[in-house]
């Protein structure tokens, strides 16, 4: 999906030269950035702070499909999903480095595109951009992201700190992701079936904009940290609630009642899932790629979290012995089942 029609060869820049080109737009913005591109390695200074670095890979035609996926959007998410894992340890994601694969199918405008969408992450989140790799690749695309954070040391939050009676609490809404990527695929298939027909993804603004473009929860280290609450636990819902929850658990030694009820669930996505014949708090549950926060904090806490418009309380710890269970809006306890996404199925 390229917007700009005009084709630059890859090979008319040279690999220094598209470096050159893709990054010179970019400014530091972080004191901490003290060398960015255009050495053999970044250099980064966090006085008294603990850092933090997280790596993820996408691969056209594994975690993205350039057929619906702008570039841009792939650009901006690619960064999102990695700051989104520095949050997840209640810290600051402050730089980034992005490393892409590519075969000389993507013209230079391709790549800009890319960029541009890198680019605003980086405006939005005030992350900077300090280095990469650029190579060729024989068919796809392959973008890989690193982010480096910074916190101090007694505020990293790790899977497993939660006690028992710790309540589960969840940032925003959850399933509206996978409800977007559920309405691309079908136009995606009307689409091969009669390429006459125009996709028809009016009115469904929210839940396209969960799954193209998901914003990472950077404003909730702060809005913990103001509110005074350190999370015993915390993990951000890429593969899913249930999947999350489970990490939690495990990594915690501990069980959990989850209320049915209580799940966020926007009201678009509780009714395009109907409308797909599936099950809302499934979506929730299995969905992914929410981006949301989800942490559990001492029961103490309750007040100073219960009437924040941004977090909702869903269930609470109990021993390991108690197993992890979801209460049904009809009250009946059934164990829940990671149905995460598996990346190797
Ligand atoms: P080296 O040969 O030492 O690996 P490179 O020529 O790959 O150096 O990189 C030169 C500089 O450009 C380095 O600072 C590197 O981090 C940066 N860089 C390379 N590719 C990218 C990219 N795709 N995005 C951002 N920075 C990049
Ligand atoms: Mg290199």
């Amino acid at each position: 999906m390229l917007e700009n029609s005009s084709k630059t060869d890859l090979s008319s820049l040279g690999e220094f030269g598209l470096i050159d080109h893709l990054t010179k737009h970019f400014e530091i913005v972080n004191e901490s950035s003290i060398k960015g591109v255009g050495d053999d390695a970044a250099v980064i200074e966090y006085s008294g702070k603990q850092t933090l670095v997280s790596t993820d890979m996408l691969v056209e035609g594994v975690h993205f499909d350039l057929s619906y996926v702008p570039l841009k959007h792939l650009g901006y998410k690619a960064v999102t999903v990695n700051l989104s894992d520095i949050c997840a340890m209640n810290a600051m994601p402050k730089q980034i480095t992005v490393s892409i694969a590519v075969s000389s199918r993507f013209p230079v405008e391709a790549l800009e595109e890319l960029y541009s969408g890198i680019q605003a992450a980086c405006n939005n989140y005030k992350v900077d951009l300090v280095g990469g790799d650029t190579t060729t690749s024989l068919t796809g695309l392959i973008i890989s992201v690193t982010a480096i954070g910074e916190a101090l040391k007694e505020d990293i939050t790790f899977r497993n700190g939660a006690n028992d009676k710790d309540l589960i609490c969840v940032t925003g809404d959850l399933g509206g992701a996978y409800m977007g990527l559920q309405l691309l695929e079908r136009e995606k298939s009307v689409f091969k079936d009669n390429p006459n027909l125009q996709p028809d993804l009016e009115g469904n603004d929210y839940i396209l904009e969960r799954q193209l473009k998901p914003e990472a929860r950077i404003d909730i280290p702060i809005l913990l940290k103001a509110l005074g609450v350190k999370p015993t636990s915390m993990i951000d819902v890429s593969d899913g609630l249930a999947s999350e929850l489970f990490h939690l658990c495990k990594q915690s030694d501990k069980g959990c009642q989850l209320f049915e009820e209580k799940i966020p669930i926007d009201p678009m996505t509780y009714d395009r899932a109907r409308q797909f014949n599936l099950d809302p708090t499934l979506c929730a549950l299995s969905g992914g790629e929410d981006y949301e926060l989800l942490f559990t904090v001492p029961l103490a806490d309750h007040e100073k979290i219960a009437n924040h418009p941004d977090i909702t309380i869903i269930g609470h710890m109990t021993p390991r012995s108690e197993g992890l269970n979801l209460i049904t809006k009809n009250l009946v306890s059934a164990p829940l089942k990671a149905q995460g996404w598996d990346s190797f199925k």
